[in-house]
């Protein structure tokens, strides 16, 4: 799976995909990450991306032309499942969401800045607007590296224990169970007796039961849909 990110903010993007999970996904060829720098797309003097909003106010806007060369550059080299534009009021970003985006092949996603991207290059090249939460950020990098990971680590292959991404939160429509590691008494404080029982089918049972019950106390939502 290959993600192209464009960012006026290339280096920001540059951490959060050379470690862990993510660093190995790319080492194996699984996921392909490649960020791209807005400004090399402007033509103008200035490399500039961004000018004055019509009708004025105040904040710049990200102007067309650079986003739309680097789009259409990209578009000619190959086919695209999905043009993704990271934004506050796109749909809320979930597990479903991760899961559906973890079986496309090539995916852009745009990042914002300042006020934001002029609105035709959303109705020109935009399949797609995601939001990680009801919440503002100054730039699309961070929302666009959350939506990179909790899409990589679905994709089969990139996680050690294939099955342990089914027993995450939301994976099942349930919250995880808690989880526990030596010592077995801390000052007291000690692990359930049920998991020091070797009883496999009983401990399965009993984590089904907390993530229920720990699903109920705190988002009963979910148990709802
Ligand atoms: N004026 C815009 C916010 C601009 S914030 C509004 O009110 O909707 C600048 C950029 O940061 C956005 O264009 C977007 O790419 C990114 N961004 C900010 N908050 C975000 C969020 N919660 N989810 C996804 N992207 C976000």
């Amino acid at each position: 799976m290959r993600f192209d990110i464009i960012s006026v903010l290339p280096d920001l993007l540059q951490s959060p995909f050379a470690h862990s999970i993510l660093q190995r996904a790319q080492k194996k060829g699984i996921a392909e990450i490649v960020v791209h720098n807005l400004r090399d797309y402007s033509t103008s003097k200035q490399k500039s991306v961004d000018d004055y909003p019509y009708g004025g106010g105040s904040g710049m806007v990200m102007t067309i032309p650079p986003f739309a060369a680097c789009i259409e550059k990209l578009k000619s080299e190959r086919e695209y499942d999905e043009v993704i534009f990271m934004s506050p009021d796109g749909e809320t970003l979930n597990q479903a969401i991760a899961n559906q985006l973890s079986g496309k092949q090539n995916i852009i996603i745009l990042c914002g800045h300042y006020k934001g991207i002029d609105q035709r290059i959303r109705d020109i090249y935009v399949t797609r607007e995601i939001s990680i939460g009801d919440y503002v950020l100054s730039g699309g990098e961070l929302p666009a590296a959350v939506l990179v990971d909790a899409v990589v680590r679905l994709i089969p292959g990139v996680l050690s224990d294939e099955t342990s991404a089914l027993s995450d939160s939301f994976q099942d429509g349930l919250l995880d169970a808690p989880v526990y590691t030596r010592p077995a008494d801390w000052n007291g404080h000690k692990v359930p007796d049920i998991l020091l029982s070797g009883n496999t089918p009983e401990i399965e049972k009993w984590r089904f039961e907390q993530a229920v019950e720990r699903t109920r106390a705190r988002r009963p939502d979910l148990l709802d849909e």
